[in-house]
């Protein structure tokens, strides 16, 4: 099976040795997977390097064209957000990472509004994080995501955790209801980000076999991603996350979307 993962954080060397592309490239023959989503560091991690962190990744990803796809972020301190988006497009990358507690922003603050009708207009994918993570909860509530859904009717993004599990239903619930929204690379807008749910010592992300199975069968497996929060998880979990997924009572067919044919189809040039 080909497997294609997102949500991989890379960091420069100098910042955090183990989440260097050179690790995630070993990570990912390691794990046996083919492709993955790189994201851009945040732009307070990599300012004291003076470094424009999607300028950056765009460069370092060059080296692996064919195995690294890279997403930008958003500098929220900066200004003119339509441009900056412009600038990841522009750069080659196919999406952007929003983190709300990170980037301590509400996910429908005016500055991520103008970002959400920029990236829908340059078909940009946008991985947004999702669940409990010592901020406010309100700034990201699940069913605002229905709101973004509604607003930008072709911005296609995925929760990554679901929701965490206080808010996987409620995830289920936004993807369902924006299931039938045609864009450019098929139907339906908002996708499941199984990322970091596999292991019980994430009490908040965690999901068990049978959860994931019922979550297959709520949304289907067209909107169901797999994700690995490198550097976050070691290799054995991450090889511990594709055994749990191929050991579901699911078809080989719903397997193999979800583990990578359809972040491919969304993301691949
Ligand atoms: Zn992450």
């Amino acid at each position: 099976m080909r497997i294609w993962a997102n949500h991989a954080h890379v960091f420069p060397q100098e910042l955090r040795e183990e989440g260097s592309l050179d690790n995630l490239l070993l990570y990912m023959d390691s794990c046996e997977i083919e492709g993955c989503v790189a994201f851009a560091p945040l732009a307070r991690q990599v300012r004291e390097l003076g470094l424009d962190p999607t300028v950056w990744l765009a460069k370092a990803v060059k080296r692996r064209p064919d195995r690294i796809i890279a997403f930008g972020t958003i500098d929220l301190g900066g200004s003119s957000f339509k441009s900056q988006v412009k600038k990841i497009h522009d750069l080659g990358m196919r999406g952007i990472k929003i983190h709300p507690p990170g980037q301590r922003t509400a996910i429908l603050a005016d500055a991520l509004l103008e970002v959400y009708a920029e990236a829908e207009k340059r078909e940009l994918f946008i991985s947004f994080h999702t669940g409990p993570h010592r901020s406010r909860l309100a700034s990201l509530r699940v069913l605002d995501f229905d709101e973004i859904a509604l607003r930008f009717p072709r911005l296609r993004f995925s929760l990554e955790h679901v929701g965490g599990y206080a808010g996987l239903r409620e995830a289920v619930g936004v993807i369902q209801n924006n299931e039938h929204r045609p864009h450019t690379r098929g139907v339906g807008t908002v996708f499941a980000g199984l990322t970091t749910v596999f292991h019980p010592r994430w009490r908040e992300y965690y999901l068990s076999p049978m959860m994931l199975e019922e979550l297959v069968y709520r949304i289907g497996e067209d909107h169901i991603i797999f994700g690995l929060d490198f550097p976050y998880n070691d290799v054995n979990e991450t090889k511990e996350a594709i055994k749990i997924i191929n050991h579901l009572n699911i078809s080989t067919a719903a397997k193999e979307k979800i583990l990578g044919e359809v972040l491919h189809a969304q993301i691949a040039l």
